[in-house]
């Protein structure tokens, strides 16, 4: 049988870690089975509809390549793919149960439910239907129904025994089904509960396995009762524990943990969070971590999901987000860094490719590349005790005078690139008779004015150019003098 997966997510206007991991394990699932990965929008809760909120989604899937077989925007023989769309096809089914026994018409007014509320012995918000309309006549319903007397539709439950349904991840779960309310199937307006459409969509969709976060795990057995009603063949249950921001807490937007689209704009790259992401619940057999999506495809297996909620770390992300950076191509990297890089470096003289490779591999994610670059658009005012390095041995006094020797040298330089840099200084520290750290360090330091830099005295100067070298390589002198 194929499988097939959905994700089938609410359109908030954001996307959650949670639900990028749910979106990704469904992928995943299909993919490493050669399956298919559907996408459908679940947007029937109307109060809570954001606009362009869809798009979230469509534009997540897509920079993540988690490409969907089949969706609204890209068609499919089970459509349509949006659930508001699907409007007119769920009465059918109620009724259908109807009439096999499995659900019945429920003509109670408001009041008469509210009256069971508040006759409820614990006193609580929650009081299961007493089943008042189960035991009305064939001839009173059609009454009812030619009086046009609004009603609902509710699933008929078991009042016994038990109900108990498989878990992949959280292995077999029984509930006593007294503990079940007569759910209701279609709602006064004529439309479906959010249990009931979304029940007959995977069922209509052919899906085999539905992924979804543990807070559904609760509603479980009432879906599986659901099918049960019909016939149908129940999917496999793949519920998975919570994102947690540590032992306590839940990972959560309104708390002010950060979503999928915070992540970028903080400098996050995709392939790294959907990485990172992958590991937030599941292990491979053999402890790798570094995973292409492809290598997921293939590796990806059911079993090595686990049901210990995980916590959310973003050092490790960070950490593995510097790994990308540092093991990615070029030219991609410096497509990503490149618009960084100039609204960091208004001197337009400068080579950005020549930066950026030097800061390739120290960066943990590219809104480090400002802080890293700042320096090269300006100096900043520094304190002279950078100078002072003790295993490059040198002293201000060091300093001063191996920044003063060095202003002829590059002066009379003919040719300003990185190898006659290079060679001039060399036999300078040759001629001076010191340590090649006594010359690059201060001109190292005057260059940059920080502590650490990307590249060194030679790559600094190159990018610099003669005239903005020297000039700071005065400004150094000067600094320096002062102190005597
Ligand atoms: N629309 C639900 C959500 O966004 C998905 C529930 C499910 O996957 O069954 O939470």
């Amino acid at each position: 049988m194929e499988i097939r997966t959905r994700f089938a997510p609410s359109p908030t206007g954001y996307m959650h870690i949670g639900n990028l991991r749910t979106a990704l394990y469904e992928y995943l699932i299909a993919k490493s089975k050669g399956g298919k990965f559907i996408l459908r929008i679940e947007d029937t809760d109307q109060g809570r509809l954001v606009e362009g909120a869809t798009d979230v989604i469509y534009n997540t899937l897509k920079i993540t390549g988690l490409h969907h077989d089949e969706g609204p925007d890209v068609g499919g023989d089970y459509g349509p793919y949006i659930q508001s769309q699907r409007m007119g096809m769920y009465l059918q089914y109620a009724l259908d149960l109807v009439e096999k026994g499995q659900a019945y018409y429920c003509f109670c007014t408001k009041e008469r439910l509210e009256g069971l509320k508040t006759s409820n012995q614990k006193g609580d918000a929650f009081a299961r239907y007493d089943r008042h309309c189960l035991s009305l006549s064939k001839e009173e319903i059609q009454a009812n129904l030619d009086a046009k007397i609004p009603y609902v539709i509710r699933q008929k439950m078991p009042t016994e025994g038990t109900t108990t349904f498989h878990d992949v991840v959280y292995g077999d779960i029984t509930v006593d089904n007294s503990e079940l309310d007569d759910q209701i199937l279609i709602k006064a307006d004529g439309f479906p509960t959010y249990n009931f459409a979304n029940v007959v969509d995977d069922h209509l969709m052919q899906i085999t396995h539905v992924v979804r976060g543990s807070e559904y795990l609760s509603s479980t057995p009432k879906y599986n009762l659901l099918y049960d009603a019909f016939g149908w063949d129940a999917p496999t249950y793949v519920h998975l524990p919570p994102v947690m921001r540590d032992a306590q807490h839940k990972l959560s937007k309104r708390h002010g943990d950060k979503s999928f689209e915070d992540l970028l704009e903080e400098g996050y790259l995709t392939e790294a969070i959907v990485n990172y992401i992958a590991l937030l619940g599941w292990s491979p057999s053999d402890n790798t971590e570094i995973f292409s999506l492809k290598e997921l495809e293939e590796k990806f297996d059911i079993s090595g999901l686990s049901k210990s909620p995980s916590i959310f770390d973003i050092k490790k992300l960070t950490w593995m987000n510097s790994k990308y950076l540092e093991a990615m191509d070029f030219d991609k990297f410096y497509s990503l860094a490149e618009p960084r890089l100039r609204s960091a470096i208004k001197n337009t003289s400068l080579d950005l490719k020549k930066i950026a490779t030097l800061i390739q591999k120290r960066l943990e994610t590219l809104n480090d590349i400002p802080r890293l670059v700042d320096f090269f658009d300006t100096l900043p005012d520094y304190s002279t005790e950078l100078y002072i390095h003790k295993k490059m041995k040198t002293t201000e006094e060091i300093a001063l005078s191996s920044l003063e020797a060095c202003v002829p040298v590059l002066e009379q330089l003919p040719q300003w690139e990185e190898t006659s840099i290079h060679d001039a200084m060399m036999n300078l520290v040759a001629e001076l008779g010191i340590k090649n750290g006594q010359l690059l360090w201060p001109i190292r330091t005057a260059l940059s004015g920080e502590p650490t830099s990307p590249g060194g005295a030679i790559e600094l100067a190159d990018i610099l150019g003669k005239e903005e070298s020297l000039r700071r390589i005065h400004i150094g002198i000067e600094k320096l003098k002062q102190l005597q």
